[in-house]
């Protein structure tokens, strides 16, 4: 017995009718991040399972259940596809020593993997835009991959976004927290879950992010690290929100955000919809100073974030933000000894007129191209029988309004389809 295959599950293709949506967002993001004078960097999709376990630390999600990781049988290396794009990013430009021409303003943009429950706005292939400025100490950096957020969700037509900012501190004041954080959970043992114990002495700011609605409570009564931090951070985190305020940015403080790997500190922001139900968060970044000595460069401070991509797009259905995008001006039909070839030649000269043309395939008489015509979205059907060949003219037959078919020359043609 034959079984077709699938896709696998939490891997999702993307269909013609919303490769539409896919295409105006990466036209949209290329040219909002040139704006911003941010280079694209590309790197592979597997890389040594190494690089993932020491930049984003073993008592994350991801590393402790989330990587596709698996022996190359072929040389025997453990090798991961790549469950976000920091690591892969640092690694390229360390490997490069991009940082030798000065301080980088870069981003990649392309698939994830991590093989989490798959559910709405959460799958195992999953697509990023990350932005990373590497070289860079001061908040005004922290401001601007925050400001130029904003101005995606105008370009992007969304509006149902709120900020949230937070400080993870200096590492030293981190560990001051830490301490008492654990502290604290230790004498709360019994109202930990599984998840929290286990990480009670790994990661237990990490217990802070926790989903568990049981956990919410105990939570909410523990140390703040607003108490444990260090003066420069508090001046840092006050210049970012003066130049927030300053661009009329809105935005909320939640002491409470911890990002989900273990490599940042200071600033960490999320925008996050109220739309999607649980997966709201669309955008998540901050600072990770300590990441490029961590793995092998010199001591760089840097600043970023990811978006997740299906995240933005179903926020964009979700509101009524419409993409609209034709696949073709024109269909073209035709009949006849001397139309079939002369169509070819007004199809190509349409194009090199920078039309969109589709050329009716398949024979038939008129009657059923011109079903075909309609059933495209074209705007015109262009008619050619032996009799218009023959004059090297069209028949231009609108099909989406009420107007006159016209019989023109080739030039008159171009010029009314292109017509708004
Ligand atoms: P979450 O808490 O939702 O698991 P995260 O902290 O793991 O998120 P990041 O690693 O910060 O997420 O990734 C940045 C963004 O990428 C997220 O805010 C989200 O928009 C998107 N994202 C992360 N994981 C997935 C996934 N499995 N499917 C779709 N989008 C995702
Ligand atoms: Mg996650």
């Amino acid at each position: 017995m034959s079984s077709s295959i699938r896709a696998i599950r939490g891997m999702n293709d993307i269909l013609p009718e919303e490769v539409y949506q896919w295409n105006f967002f990466e036209a949209t993001i290329r040219n909002w991040l040139a704006a911003y004078g941010y280079c694209n960097i590309r790197t592979p999709i597997v890389e040594q399972t190494d690089l993932f376990v020491r930049s984003i630390g073993t008592a994350t999600d991801i590393v402790e259940k989330e990587m596709y990781t698996f022996v190359d049988h072929l040389n025997g290396e453990s090798l991961t596809l790549r469950p976000e794009g920091t690591a892969s990013c640092v690694r390229a430009v360390l490997e490069h020593s991009l940082l030798y021409a000065g301080p980088q303003r870069l981003y990649y943009y392309g698939p994830m993997f991590r093989h989490e429950r798959p559910q709405k706005g959460r799958y195992r292939q999953f697509h990023q835009v990350g932005v990373e400025a590497i070289g860079y100490a001061n908040a005004e950096i922290d401001a601007e991959l925050i400001i130029m957020c904003a101005r995606l969700w105008r370009q992007l037509g969304i509006s149902n976004v709120r900020l949230e900012i937070g400080t993870l501190g200096s590492v030293a004041s981190r560990a001051v927290y830490r301490d008492r954080l654990i502290n604290f959970f230790e004498q709360h043992l019994h109202h930990l879950d599984e998840d929290a114990r286990r990480r009670l002495y790994t990661n237990p700011l990490r217990i802070l992010d926790s989903k568990n609605p049981a956990m919410q409570e105990i939570i909410l009564n523990a140390p703040r690290l607003l108490d444990d931090l260090d003066e420069e951070s508090l001046v840092h985190f006050q210049e970012l929100q003066d130049r927030l305020q300053q661009q009329g940015i809105d935005y909320e403080i939640n002491l409470k955000l911890v990002r989900g790997l273990d490599y940042y500190n200071r600033t960490v922001f999320e925008w996050i919809t109220d739309k999607l139900g649980a997966q709201g968060t669309i955008c998540a970044g901050g600072r990770y100073d300590g990441l490029i000595e961590q793995m092998g460069g010199k001591h760089t401070p840097a600043c970023g974030f990811a978006m997740g991509i299906e995240r933005i797009l179903a926020l964009m259905n979700e509101t009524g933000v419409k993409i609209h995008q034709t696949v073709a001006d024109v269909y073209i039909v035709y009949q006849g000894e001397i139309a079939s070839k002369f169509c070819w030649k007004v199809a190509e000269y349409f194009r090199d007129n920078a039309l969109k043309v589709i050329l009716h395939c398949g024979g038939g008489n008129f009657k059923s191209q011109m079903k075909k015509a309609d059933a495209s979205d074209a705007r015109f059907a262009i008619i050619i029988g032996d009799d218009e060949a023959s004059n090297s003219e069209v028949s231009i037959k609108p099909l989406r309004e009420v107007a006159e078919q016209v019989r023109v020359g080739l030039n008159e043609a171009v010029a009314l389809l292109k017509q708004e």
